[in-house]
């Protein structure tokens, strides 16, 4: 019998709901699919569902859930638990999300930006441990971030800080979907990866199915393809200019890496940390210290409990 939250990360693949103590352990965990295109209110119904269920379960054992926290991807009005616009659910516009499952679930509910959960969750539970000072970046699809100052998400004043993936890196460089051109996303992302190596090689990898992944272009350059070690090293190159730039304006303990570009992390460290050392101020350089993250999918909802614990000790 205890006090215990429940995080949630609302992604567009998966939806990841689970119950933790306030020391950080697992008690209980659901996952389903999202469903993005059933619209806003059936997947509303659905992350609502899965919570109560949690709750219902967790109860019957005796336990209380104190708080819910939910990590969603897009731009979240923090204080209001709106989420203003989503990439991944494209037909959500100001959806009240926290007034939402506050008024079926009878519990406080504060919602996230998913990569600030994330930077959250490494940081209570993963690779950020003991560390106040740290910056998530999750490159997966696209690239995502979390900025830990002094223990606290910098969320800036519109709620929109943390887009490390759209750093200018390259002026006239690819088109990106945010609309500006040579953002470090489309060279750091596993679709960037996958660009490079078409653009380098002029053919696709797999050239029977037509498509290039990024996990076959780590395979190849396993193997020995010059190629491939190449575009993963100028991946790790523009990844280190990157870090570079925040490692001078933010001085953080730690730098975690996420996302399933990191399971290229041989192919591409060294680069990385090369460019680091040529670009940064020596001492925060080497203090800095760039790590894998260890969570993997569960940082987000991990993360969302740690803001639900916050939250829970707030009241
Ligand atoms: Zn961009």
């Amino acid at each position: 019998m205890g006090r215990v939250v429940i995080g949630v990360d609302l992604g567009g693949t998966n939806l990841r709901t689970a119950i933790l103590s306030p020391e950080g352990e697992l008690l209980d965990r659901l996952k389903e699919p999202t469903h993005a295109v059933d619209g806003w209110m059936k997947v509303v119904a659905r992350l609502t569902e899965n919570i109560k269920r949690l709750k219902e379960a967790a109860e019957q054992k005796g336990h209380k859930v104190d708080a819910v926290g939910v990590g969603a991807p897009g731009v979240i009005l923090g204080e209001k638990g709106i989420v203003v616009k989503s990439p991944n659910f494209p037909d959500w516009n100001n959806v009240p999300l926290k007034e939402q499952l506050e008024k079926v679930l009878n519990v406080p509910v504060v919602i996230e930006n998913d990569a600030n959960a994330a930077a959250l969750g490494e940081q209570w539970r993963g690779a950020g441990k003991g560390i106040s000072s740290m910056i998530l970046l999750t490159l997966g699809t696209g690239v995502g971030g979390g900025i830990i100052l002094d223990n606290k998400i910098w969320h800036g004043a519109d709620g929109m800080a943390g887009e490390i993936g759209h750093m200018t890196l390259v002026p006239d460089g690819r088109h990106c979907s945010c609309g500006n051109d040579g953002c470090l996303e489309m060279y750091a992302s596993a679709r960037g990866i996958v660009q490079s190596y078409r653009e380098a090689s002029g053919r696709p990898a797999n050239e029977a199915a037509g498509q290039v992944t990024s996990e076959q272009v780590y395979e190849a350059a396993r193997a020995g393809d010059k190629t491939a070690i190449k575009v993963m090293e100028s991946m790790g190159r523009m990844l280190g200019i990157g870090i570079a730039s925040l490692i001078n304006i933010f001085n953080p303990e730690r730098i975690v890496i996420g996302g399933g570009v990191k399971d290229g992390w041989p192919l591409f460290i060294d680069a990385t940390r090369r460019e680091i050392m040529k670009r940064a101020f020596e001492v925060p350089a080497r203090r800095t210290e760039i790590m894998p993250s260890q969570l993997g999918d569960d940082s987000g909802m991990i993360g969302a409990a740690a803001v639900a614990l916050e939250l829970a000790r707030a009241h």
